[in-house]
């Protein structure tokens, strides 16, 4: 076994920071030497999890200038050159999901799936797609169940005999109540002529 692999199979990842390997010079992201595969997974893992937890870091930050600031929250907003529904996203699923509720090794958008829901459902359902690894479909699928076959919607249309409101490839009432009508008054008409 080679020392690279012996590196990887036993992770130190304790001791592995952000900036002993890797520069972040403003836009730029520089590696401060060559990295291990262990090493670039730590970064892309650290590095992506600043970028699933800005969201609700953006959206914890707003919903506490909204409940503080009043008036001075709104001008906040319209000054930022972000997306306004975006942070307006962000700030439901935070103010729905509360920080206790959260799961790290979940993304924003599984939280966001779970957001209409009550919290006791939101932990249930989050904790199951915690640890069985779902993805966030997966975890929209299965809150939305199995789907039922719909009975597809009767049409409705103007019958052209009567033009009354029918469903299509029904009997038409309308035609069957004239019918039974003219049934009737011909009835009466016989009695009548039969009491003459
Ligand atoms: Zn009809």
């Amino acid at each position: 076994m080679t020392e690279t692999q012996a590196e990887y199979l036993v992770p130190d990842a304790g001791k592995m920071e952000l900036n002993d390997l890797v520069q972040q010079d403003g836009l730029a992201l520089r590696p401060k030497a060559a990295l291990t595969l262990q090493q670039a997974d730590y970064v892309l893992s650290t590095l992506w999890g600043v970028k699933e937890r800005s969201q609700f870091y953006l959206g914890d930050l707003l919903n506490f200038c909204k409940e503080t600031m009043g008036e001075s929250y709104a001008q906040l907003i319209d000054e930022t050159h972000y997306n306004i529904k975006t942070l307006q996203n962000y700030m439901w699923v935070c103010n729905r999901v509360r920080p206790n509720g959260r799961w790290d090794t979940l993304s924003f958008d599984h939280h966001a799936s779970v957001s209409a829901l009550e919290p006791e459902e939101q932990d249930q359902w989050l904790e199951l797609a915690a640890k069985g690894g779902w993805s966030c479909r997966r975890l929209r699928d299965e809150i939305r169940g199995p789907k039922v076959e719909k009975e597809p919607k009767p049409k409705v249309a103007r019958c052209p005999e009567c033009t009354r409101w029918m469903v299509e490839g029904q009997e038409c009432f309308g035609c069957k109540y004239d019918e039974l009508y003219e049934q009737f008054e011909a009835q009466q008409t016989a009695q009548k002529e039969d009491w003459k």
